[in-house]
């Protein structure tokens, strides 16, 4: 169903809850081997631009973040659809489930190919219109660092052309097709990699669209209220920005906490040393 090739090494990362995932294409053991360290390797927050820079975002393969060429980013927030009635036949359970968040972007490149499979994508239950404002409101909250030139992106409504794409789901499911109730896990972003150094040096890469999965109801199975759909959403768009793993302050939008639900100055300034360096891996 789903094709996999790829001509450079490649990383997904696929960040939820508390736990950064890594995958690695088969045969890059290079990513592999740096997948066990752990966060610690990864170094000690430094201050910088108002704020700390949490080590977290990091992803022990390296930085990851969009470069210039890509900008601006185009955003596609699907209209509450879900993508998870897909099913992997050998599995008996959806495709996009939690233990393959490494082919969950081929499902969306897959979805794109063909517009009558897009067109017919099911609403997920649960999904209320006030939760597109809430994850557009979430998404803008990274808008200041357009202002200041790091990064820029805006909104499509065609597919696509997109590179994140906005999909919802009521409930994650694992392998097996068993539902995730327990534990607040709002969302997930699926996002394949590839080392900068090998793009540039004309390196053919078979880029996939960055995939945001956002949950439409909480734990006692109510559509998620706004401010939780809004968090949900900004700090997903947060991984899908680069920053890979978690802050362990609790107050920062990037901790597993969602902190206040707004930029916290450590994740500003993380934001800001990321959109600095140069990236060893881009999306
Ligand atoms: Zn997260």
């Amino acid at each position: 169903m789903f094709h996999k090739q790829h001509l450079l090494p490649f990383l997904t990362t696929a960040v939820f809850f508390g736990v950064t995932l890594l995958f690695s294409s088969n045969a890059q053991a290079q990513f592999r081997s740096y997948s066990t360290q752990p966060t610690a390797s990864r170094g000690q927050a430094v201050q910088y631009g108002g704020g700390l820079v949490y080590p977290e975002f990091k992803n022990p393969a390296g930085s990851i973040r969009w470069i210039k060429d890509q900008m601006p980013l185009k955003v596609y927030v699907s209209n509450g659809r879900t993508i998870d009635g897909f099913i992997d036949e050998q599995l008996g359970a959806p495709y996009v489930n939690v233990n393959n968040l490494d082919s969950w972007p081929d499902v969306v490149a897959w979805v794109l190919e063909d517009p009558q499979r897009l067109n017919q994508l099911p609403v997920a239950e649960g999904f209320t219109p006030e939760h597109y404002q809430a994850v557009l409101q979430g998404i803008n909250l990274w808008k200041p660092f357009e202002k200041e030139g790091l990064l820029s992106y805006q909104l499509t409504n065609d597919p696509m052309e997109a590179d994140i794409h906005v999909f919802f789901v009521n409930h994650f499911v694992d392998k097996l097709g068993l539902a995730l109730f327990a534990g607040d896990i709002r969302g997930y972003t699926a996002k394949r990699c590839f080392p900068l150094k090998q793009v540039m040096a004309g390196g053919k890469a078979n880029f996939k669209p960055v995939l945001i999965m956002l949950r439409t109801v909480d734990t006692t199975g109510v559509p998620m209220p706004f401010n939780k759909m809004k968090a949900s959403a900004a700090h997903e768009f947060g991984h899908a920005l680069g920053i890979d793993g978690h802050s362990t302050n609790a107050n920062d939008l990037m901790s597993v906490y969602y902190g206040r639900g707004v930029l916290s100055t450590n994740d500003a300034a993380t934001i800001r040393y990321l959109y600095h360096i140069t990236p060893d891996l881009i999306p």
